[in-house]
C-alpha cells in the first residue's frame, strides 16, 4: 500500500513525501479513504499509531477542494470561516495536532490556528479575527472564544473529537456538549479515542452517523513491540531503584510517570543531584517551562522526563526508548496511555514499572486489560529480581533482597551500556506470570 493508493491529491502526497513518510501506517491506509468518502469515523487508535495524519491529511484535502459536505459542490471557499475544528484533551496534544496540519497542508492555502488555555488570549482572539480554515483547541478556552464571539462555528464541515476518553477523564465532557449545540447538524464527525468506555460510546452514538468502526489494535491493547517489565520495590526505595534503572540501561530518552506533581519535582532534583538531566512537566509548571522542558527532552539535552499524565498527554515526541511508571497508576487505561509514548513508528520500547505492595489491585487490573503479564525485571546490582512481583496486600509484602546494599550506594556511570540487551533475550512474553493469586 502507498499513499498514492489513497486517492490523496499532490498537495497532500508532496507533504507526505517531505515528511519522509512512505507507507501509511495501517490506521492511515483504512481512515484516509473513508474520511474522502465523508464517512463519519469512531475510530479506535491509541498515540503512535499515525492517528493525527489519518485525519489531517483527508480534511485538507476535502477543505482544499472543496468537497466537504456542507459545501454541496459550490467549490472552493472564498470567505474563511471555520470549517474544520479539532478538541483535544491537552495543550500539548493541541499544539502537535495544529502542527501537524501545519507540516501537511503546506502546499496548500488552507490557514489553521490552535487555541487553548494558560496563555493570553489576545494573539489567538487577533488570528481567529483574521479567518481561519481550520481550528485546533482545548475545550475550554475554545469556549471562551465562542462566547466572545471571535469563533463562530456555523459553518463548521468537519468536527474531530481526539483522544475523547482523557477529554472524558479530564472533566470536559460537559464542555464538550456545550460546543456541540452550536455546531451545525449537518457535517461529517470523527471521534478517535484509545480506549472506548461506555460513556464515550454513548457520545458516538450521540454525535456520529452511520459512523464506520475503524480499530486499529485490538481495544486498550498496547503495541505489540513493546516489552513490559516489573520491579517489586518498597516506596522508600523506588528513587534509588531509578537511578540504578538509568544507570544500568542504555536508552535514548526515558520518560517518567509520578502520580503527583509533588512527587515529579521530587524525582528531578533526585536525578539531579545524581547528575542525570532530568526535567518535570505538569500543571503547576507555567506554559514557557513546560515548552523549555519538551524542547530540551526533544533536542537529547534532558535525558529523562519527568511528567504526571494529564501533563504528558499527547506527547509527541518520537525515540522515547523506555517509559518508566514510579508510581504505578490505579487505571488500566492510562498504563496503555503511558506506554504508548514508546514503541512508536515499529520501533522497539520498553515499559518499566515499580511495584509496591499496595499496586496489587492495579497491577492485576493492568495485566488484565492488555492481557500479557508483566515480567519480573531481571537483576540489576543491588537489586535481585524476585520470582513473583506482586503478592496480596493480606500476606507481608515481598521485597526484592538487596544484594549490596542500597542501590543508590552503587557507583554507576549514568547511562552505561549492560543489562537491557541482555534483557531484551529473554523475550517480552516469557512464561511467568508477575501476579500470584
Ligand atoms: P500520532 O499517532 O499521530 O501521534 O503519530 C505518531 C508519530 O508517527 C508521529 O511522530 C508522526 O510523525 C509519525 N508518523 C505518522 N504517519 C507516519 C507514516 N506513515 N510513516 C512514518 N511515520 C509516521
Amino acid at each position: 500500500m502507498k499513499f498514492s493508493d489513497l486517492r490523496l491529491n499532490k498537495p497532500l502526497l508532496d507533504a507526505v513525501r517531505a515528511a519522509g513518510y512512505e507507507t501509511p501506517t495501517p490506521i492511515q491506509a483504512q481512515v484516509i479513504p473513508l474520511i474522502l468518502d465523508r464517512k463519519d469515523v469512531l475510530g479506535c487508535a491509541q498515540t503512535g499509531t499515525g492517528k493525527t495524519a489519518a485525519f489531517a491529511l483527508p480534511i485538507l484535502q476535502c477543505l482544499d477542494t472543496g468537497q466537504s459536505p456542507n459545501r454541496n459542490g459550490r467549490g472552493r471557499s472564498h470567505t474563511r470561516n471555520i470549517r474544520a475544528l479539532v478538541l483535544a484533551p491537552t495543550r500539548e496534544l493541541a499544539k502537535q495536532i495544529s502542527d501537524s496540519f501545519s507540516a501537511y497542508g503546506r502546499f496548500t492555502k488552507l490557514k489553521r490556528t490552535v487555541v487553548f488555555g494558560g496563555v493570553n488570549k489576545n494573539p489567538q482572539t487577533n488570528i481567529l479575527r483574521s479567518g481561519v480554515d481550520i481550528l485546533v483547541a482545548t475545550p475550554g478556552r475554545l469556549l471562551d472564544h465562542m462566547s466572545d464571539g471571535t469563533a463562530t462555528l456555523d459553518s463548521l464541515e468537519i468536527l474531530v473529537l481526539d483522544e475523547a476518553d482523557r477529554m472524558l477523564d479530564m472533566g470536559f465532557m460537559p464542555d464538550i456538549r456545550r460546543i456541540l449545540t452550536k455546531v451545525p447538524k449537518k457535517r461529517q464527525t470523527l471521534l478517535l479515542s484509545a480506549t472506548m468506555p461506555p460513556p464515550i460510546r454513548d457520545l458516538a452514538k450521540d454525535i456520529l452517523e452511520n459512523p464506520v468502526s475503524v480499530e486499529v489494535a485490538r481495544v486498550s491493547s498496547p503495541a505489540e513491540n513493546i516489552a513490559h517489565w516489573a520491579y517489586r520495590v518498597e516506596k522508600k526505595e523506588k528513587p534509588a531503584l531509578l537511578r540504578t534503572v538509568l544507570e544500568n540501561t542504555p536508552f535514548s530518552r526515558a520518560l517518567v510517570f509520578t502520580r503527583t506533581k509533588h512527587g515529579a519535582d521530587k524525582v528531578v532534583r533526585h536525578l539531579t543531584q545524581g547528575g542525570v538531566s532530568a526535567d518535570a512537566i505538569h500543571g503547576n509548571k507555567s506554559q514557557n517551562a513546560r515548552t523549555r522542558a519538551l524542547a530540551g527532552f526533544r533536542s537529547g539535552r534532558t535525558a529523562v522526563l519527568v511528567a504526571t499524565d494529564i501533563a504528558a498527554r499527547g506527547l509527541d515526541i518520537d525515540d522515547i526508548s523506555h517509559v518508566i511508571n514510579y508510581d504505578l497508576t490505579t487505571e488500566p487505561e492510562t498504563y496503555v496511555h503511558r506506554i504508548g509514548r514508546t514503541g512508536r513508528a515499529g520501533a522497539t520500547g520498553t515499559a518499566l514499572s515499580f511495584v509496591s505492595g499496595e499496586d496489587y489491585e492495579s497491577l492485576r487490573a493492568i495485566e488484565r486489560l492488555i492481557r500479557t503479564p508483566l515480567q519480573p525485571a531481571p537483576d540489576l546490582p543491588g537489586y535481585v529480581a524476585p520470582k513473583v512481583i506482586a503478592v496480596q496486600p493480606s500476606r507481608k509484602p515481598h521485597t526484592a533482597s538487596r544484594k549490596n546494599g542500597s542501590a543508590s550506594q552503587q557507583k554507576h556511570r549514568f547511562g552505561t551500556k549492560n543489562s537491557s540487551r541482555k534483557r531484551s533475550s529473554r523475550g517480552r512474553r516469557g512464561t511467568r506470570s508477575a501476579v500470584a493469586s
